[in-house]
């Protein structure tokens, strides 16, 4: 499926306690207009159905490549799918053992992902969470996700979107907008160039949508800053973050620690390796990106007028390791 108003699904997530408040089922929507060199997850980004091969899950039974009509399967490679030759028609996931092999995008009609999604709400109710819509970027399908926001809306439940801010603003506010009650809004580099060069597209846009939000503040929007060392994580960059975020009117922020899973996906899916820290930040790295943070601010709350009251870390590796223990995907 393409971008043309029939999203398809990566995963469901519930039991969430990071994307929004209170306990929160996710959905993470394929497609993206960026190409983050260093997104962390990259199975999000293309609109249409991907094939990841895990070599370290492979039995080596030949299945796969028995199966395949395209004969897309050599066997004598670590990435095992010919890329070129194969027409993602997932004939080869049932078939292998090792479970090596996936597809990746299921497509829900509306009713059946709001039937889905309204199973937590005793959850919902009790923690005052709801439901994260997320990605890749689910702005790309407005027609979609008006009708989704609406039916949820009409059953009373907290909705927060994930946005990287690519996004038509008169069609967003007008489809989407009314019905979302929180927006975490990335904003990854502050000069356009190497916003460019790092996401695939120049930050004019995203950075004008965030102003008219903030602006005109129809839902509570909170700017976060994905922590990639040496890319977004600089000194300069935060700074000029802080710039751009004061002079938004914005009134807080979240810094998201670096996350390495996306490499091992980016390789499953048969792209180059990121060239990318394999490792978590530590606990030391992160309080000192949070104080080079706050340092930027105060400097530019003294040049000034600003309206932050927070800024927060994200510590997004102990939910992650909570949820690894208990969560249920769908
Ligand atoms: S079918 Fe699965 S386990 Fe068997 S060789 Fe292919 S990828 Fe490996
Ligand atoms: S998805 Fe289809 S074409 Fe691609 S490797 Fe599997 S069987 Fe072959």
């Amino acid at each position: 499926m393409c971008n043309s108003g029939f999203p398809l699904v990566v995963d469901i997530k519930r039991d969430s306690l990071e994307d929004g408040p209170g306990i929160r089922t996710v959905v993470f929507f394929k497609g993206c207009p960026l190409r983050c060199t260093f997104c962390h997850s990259p199975e999000t980004q293309d609109p249409k159905i991907d094939i990841a091969f895990s070599e370290r899950k492979c039995l080596g039974c030949t299945r796969c490549a028995d199966s395949c009509p395209q004969g897309a399967i050599d066997l004598s490679t670590t990435q095992r799918i010919n890329r070129v030759k194969c027409t993602r028609c997932s004939q080869c996931v049932g078939i292998c053992p090792g479970k090596a092999l996936r597809r990746i995008g299921r497509f829900y009609p509306v009713d059946s992902l709001v039937e889905i999604l309204m199973r937590d709400l005793p959850f919902y109710r009790h923690s005052g969470g709801g439901v994260t819509l997320s990605g890749g970027e689910c702005t790309l399908y407005p027609k979609y996700l008006e009708s989704l926001v609406k039916s949820l809306k009409a059953r009373h439940v907290h909705i927060v979107l994930e946005t990287c801010g690519y996004f038509n603003f008169d069609v967003f506010s007008r489809r989407i907008l009314p019905y979302i009650d929180l927006i975490y809004y990335d904003v990854k580099i502050a000069d356009p160039g190497t916003h460019s060069k790092h996401t695939g597209k120049t930050n004019e846009k995203i950075l004008d949508n965030l102003r008219r939000l903030l602006l005109e503040k129809p839902a509570v929007v909170c700017p976060r800053i994905p922590l990639i060392p040496d890319i977004t994580a600089t000194v300069e960059n935060l700074s000029a973050i802080v710039g751009l975020l004061v002079e938004a009117g914005a009134e807080n922020v979240s810094l998201l620690p670096y996350n390495p899973m996306g490499i091992e996906m980016a390789v499953n899916l048969g792209r180059p390796k990121p060239h990318l820290p394999e490792k978590f930040m530590s606990p030391d790295e992160e309080k000192e990106i949070h104080d080079t943070f706050q340092m930027a601010l105060k400097a530019n709350n003294e040049r000034q007028d600003s309206r932050f009251t927070s800024v927060s870390l994200t510590d997004k590796r102990r939910s992650r390791e909570w949820k690894q223990k208990t969560s249920r995907s769908i």
